[in-house]
């Protein structure tokens, strides 16, 4: 199967991490989100031992929160040595509730209000990640007010187009994130930034887009940024200590796509950033590295049960299952491909060619078009793998249709770690 912590059990049902994917259904009900903890802790340490291996010491990862942001991620990011991206002060809320050390965490964000900029310095957020002029001028006032030197990266956008999806890339000069520095402004912003009262800034950070598979892209980033640090040094006289490379590791979601060995391209980027460091005579900086997907993405499953199969004559089939856009925007959003297979005949072939449709009244809702699963009876179990990143994270009440819970797996044990909306909950917002 695609990911290794899936197989087919004597019943003939999908297991997860060993767990079998019907009975998670029939005890928690669906939709359901399933997250194999192992599987993140596995995807966290390959992150944690690269960078040890190949970078200087203080170089680590940062899990990107938006991937998934609930209180129980953040125990296992935490144990295993990583720190956290947060873009707003839900997600700096949520972390803080789960524990987390508030000096382990960086805030993101193009547009933070003056109340999350007050908030994350008031709880001793250890980095801000500086979007833009703005946000510099208010969290220099806010630090000052509170007595602090907030200590901050620049966030600067490298100019390079990596090939992916439009919606998921955000590293070329036309981009609302970031300062550009092929106009010169990322300079200014430098400049600017060193002279402001209140902050200290540790050094740079650039993110390039997503779903990346190849270092190539990431060398390339890392000239650009190195060039940038050395026009700093030279215009300025300023050394930056930390290049903070983003995220956007890739991840496979079906056969075809390739695989990314992470560790090989850790290792890939680390020598380039020597190399460059010594031919520009640049002290070599610590490294951040910000993966979101590549932590989590191939540790979900969710699980549907099927209301049974349409065929439009002459058409196609449809397969209805009972979630759909609202717990996974993905395919609606960008044709996101994913694998898909009838849980409840798992070992069965998957000869039954079909369209899988959601629930909600819009014909964009589909989780996947023209694949072939075992053909499915109404009340079969549907498992659409590789789901554990930007499905929760995005989910919405769209036709209120309330969120799913999610189960995390360790250790050969389930446990509810967020439990099933309920229309209560939904219509307690309402006065
Ligand atoms: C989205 C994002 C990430 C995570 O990207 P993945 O593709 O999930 O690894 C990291 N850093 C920043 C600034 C981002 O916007």
């Amino acid at each position: 199967m695609i990911y290794d912590n899936l197989s087919v059990n004597d019943a003939g049902h999908l297991a997860i991490a060993g767990i079998d994917a019907c009975e998670l259904a029939a005890e928690y009900g669906s939709p359901l989100y399933v997250l194999d903890e192992d599987r993140v802790r596995k995807n966290c340490r390959t992150y944690v031992e690269a960078m040890q291996k190949y970078l200087p010491d203080g170089s680590a990862p940062l899990f990107a929160s938006k991937a998934l942001c609930f209180k129980g991620i953040y125990p296992v990011i935490e144990s295993e040595g990583m720190g956290a991206d947060v873009v707003s002060g839900g997600e700096v809320a949520t972390a803080l509730a789960a524990g987390f050390p508030a000096e382990r965490l960086c805030f993101h964000g193009s547009n933070k209000t003056d109340a999350e900029i007050a908030y994350g310095v008031a709880r001793r957020v250890g980095c801000f990640a500086v979007d833009n002029l703005n946000e510099l001028a208010v969290l220099g006032r806010e630090a000052k007010a509170q007595g602090i030197t907030q200590r901050i990266l620049l966030r600067v956008t490298v100019g390079l187009d990596p090939h992916t999806f439009a919606a998921v890339k955000t590293g070329k000069v036309d981009s609302q994130f970031g300062v550009p520095i092929e106009t010169g402004q990322a300079l200014a912003f430098a400049k600017t930034a060193l002279a402001t009262e209140g902050v200290e800034v540790v050094g740079f950070h650039s993110h390039i887009g997503s779903q990346i598979f190849e270092p190539g892209s990431f060398c390339d980033q890392v000239d650009r940024l190195l060039a940038f640090a050395c026009d700093v040094r030279d215009e300025l006289g300023y050394v930056a200590k930390v290049f903070n490379l983003g995220g956007g590791f890739g991840v496979p979601y079906v056969e075809a796509d390739p695989k990314m060995d992470i560790a090989a391209n850790i290792a890939a980027i680390a020598s380039h950033l020597k190399a460059g460091c010594e031919g520009a005579n640049y002290p070599m900086p610590r490294v951040l590295l910000e993966p979101g997907r590549s932590i989590v993405a191939d540790a979900g499953v969710t699980l549907y049960t099927t209301g049974g199969t349409k065929t439009v004559e002459g058409y196609r089939s449809y397969v209805m299952v009972d979630g759909g856009m609202t717990d996974n925007p993905r395919y609606a959003l960008y044709k996101s491909a994913y694998t898909i297979i009838n849980a409840s005949r798992a070992a069965d072939p998957a000869d039954f060619a079909c369209t899988v449709a959601g629930r909600c009244c819009e014909s964009g809702d589909r989780i996947a078009e023209d694949i072939c699963v075992a053909k499915p009876e109404r009340g079969d179990i549907i498992a659409v793998l590789g789901t554990g990143a930007y499905n929760y994270a995005m989910s919405s009440n769209y036709n209120r249709v309330p969120r799913p819970a999610l189960v995390m797996l360790s250790g050969g044990t389930a446990r509810l770690a967020v439990r099933r909306q309920t229309v209560e909950d939904l219509l307690a917002l309402e006065l």
